[in-house]
């Protein structure tokens, strides 16, 4: 066919596309979804509470077909109908779950800054400055950590792919000066099969999930006890790395938490850095949820030692106020990078290779990758760093209250005594001490107080038992605010008592 005969189709709606022709449009629409984002604001509970079975039989305003085509306003509805009037409120004062904070207005105007402009920040000529930007970031926060001045980082989609690239780094670094086997460029290794990564038995589930990803499997990943405060026992890990030793195998990471998931308890940072140089092996530094607490008064004590990790990860979406994806993977060495790095003849030649235009795709797994630091940056600028240092300490303090409050109540029964801003605790019955019934009061004060749209508290394992959890991020959130939601829980566990 000659390229005559192929006709445009005429009515093609180039007007949403997001250029110098559509600056009106660009305007209009971003001021309608604000008023439309603002209805969230003005929804009263932290959830509708509306039934799975309810959303599901919303299909008609889910689904899309080759036959869809909307106005933006139809649209608009659509989704205040379908996802908007039913979306979690992670600002809200009893939404008290996972690690989500409420997010600061300077973030989400360089969130907006980021998408509109889309940047793709991988490579020099696809990003220019905001290279630059990221870089400035990833300095700020390695400074805070007392990194020397040879480290370096890069910002990925969380802490999971944080520990991964840790993970990765241990590995083909202990390959390489051990046995001088590069695993990047020729693969697997019987070797590898006997390496083993110690951390806590609290430490999260992606360092496990990690060693899978990675070829070593679950077993590679051997659990540390920890003490009555949830922190790692230093002389349990030596036996555990002594023992492996015995056994044949080959330890060679050491993973310390910075706040641990459920406890934000911190493990022993220097006296772990000591073992790891002593034994010779990788000593990875997982600060996913505590990191930011470096920018506390309260804190920055428990990040001695930190300063000798190999690498570290720390997650702003989780404690600095920034909407997802805002996270750090940091290295001590910036030559660390090489276990990663390719260079593709389309995008980053080797031969184009310079340090006055640098690309980071070279410190990446991924390849297009959004500009998440330029919410960071706007958030430093902006808030400042005292600031958000100030609304960490305050939920801190948030989480000691409640913990007074119900510690002595008859009614509960605390796990621990908070290091960071999470609580978990139980509701008891007096008089009742089976287990059974114990985790089951509990999921079901949990349960109803979520499809209630009343509350959402989080629940967990200690020794075998279940256990609610208050994750406290919002420095909003006031100590009758969480009086309320205790009051709740006790309300919904004298119900099931009652009733059982
Ligand atoms: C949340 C968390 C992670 C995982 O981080 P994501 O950003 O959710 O991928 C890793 N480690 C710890 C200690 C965490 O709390």
């Amino acid at each position: 066919m000659l390229d005559t005969q192929i006709t445009l189709k005429p009515d093609l709606a180039v007007d949403y596309l997001f250029d110098a022709h559509s600056k009106h449009e660009y305007e209009e629409y971003i001021q309608k979804a604000v008023q439309y984002i603002k209805t969230f604001l003005d929804n009263d509970c932290f959830y509708s509470g509306e039934s799975a079975e309810m959303l599901k039989s919303r299909k008609e305003g889910i689904s899309v077909n080759s036959q869809t085509n909307l106005s933006l306003d139809q649209a608009l509805r659509e989704i205040k109908d379908v996802f908007l009037d039913h979306a979690i409120s992670f600002h809200h004062p009893h939404y008290v779950a996972h690690l989500n904070c409420p997010v600061l207005l300077p973030a989400l105007v360089g969130d907006l800054i980021a998408s509109s402009v889309n940047t793709a920040i991988e490579t020099w000529d696809q990003s220019t400055s905001a290279t630059l930007i990221e870089k400035e970031m990833i300095r700020w926060i390695c400074n805070e950590m007392n990194f020397p001045a040879e480290s370096d980082g890069v910002f990925t989609s969380g802490g999971t792919q944080s520990n991964f690239k840790a993970l990765l780094m241990a590995r083909d670094h202990y390959a390489f000066t051990h046995y001088g086997i590069n695993l990047k460029e020729n693969g697997w290794s019987d070797e590898v099969s006997k390496f083993r990564v110690f951390c806590s038995n609290k430490a999260h589930f992606s360092i496990k999930k990690n060693a899978a990803l990675l070829g070593m499997g679950y077993d590679a990943v051997i659990p540390v006890e920890t003490d009555d405060k949830m922190k790692m026992k230093v002389d349990a890990l030596v036996q555990a790395i002594e023992k492996e030793k015995q056994q044949g195998n080959i330890p060679i990471a050491i993973v310390a938490t910075a706040g641990t998931t459920d406890f934000g308890s911190f493990d022993p940072l220097q006296t772990i850095s000591k073992i790891a140089n002593e034994y010779n092996i990788w000593f990875h530094v997982d600060g996913a949820y505590g990191g930011c607490y470096v920018l506390t008064d309260t804190h920055k004590h428990m990040f001695n030692g930190v300063e000798y990790a190999d690498s570290m990860t720390v997650d702003f979406h989780k404690t600095l106020f920034q909407p997802v994806c805002s996270s750090a993977f940091l290295v001590r060495d910036t030559k660390y990078f090489k276990y990663i790095s390719y260079y593709a003849d389309y995008l980053n030649p080797i031969e184009n290779r310079d340090e006055e235009h640098p690309d980071l795709i070279e410190k990446s797994i991924q390849t297009t990758r959004r500009f998440d630091a330029l919410k960071l940056w706007f958030t430093l600028k902006v808030t400042g760093a005292k600031n958000l240092g100030g609304f960490l300490e305050r939920v801190h303090h948030l989480a000691r209250e409640v913990y007074y409050i119900i510690k002595d109540d008859i009614y509960f029964e605390v796990a621990h005594k908070p290091e960071l801003s999470t609580l978990v605790f139980r509701f008891k019955i007096p008089g009742v001490s089976d287990e059974k019934i114990l985790d089951t009061v509990n999921l079901y004060i949990k349960n109803t107080l979520f499809n209630a749209g009343k509350a959402s508290v989080a629940s967990t394992k200690l020794n075998g038992k279940t256990y609610l959890k208050f994750t406290l991020l919002n420095p909003r959130t006031t100590k009758e605010d969480l009086i309320e939601v205790v009051k709740m829980i006790k309300e919904q566990g004298l119900i099931y008592a009652t009733n059982n």
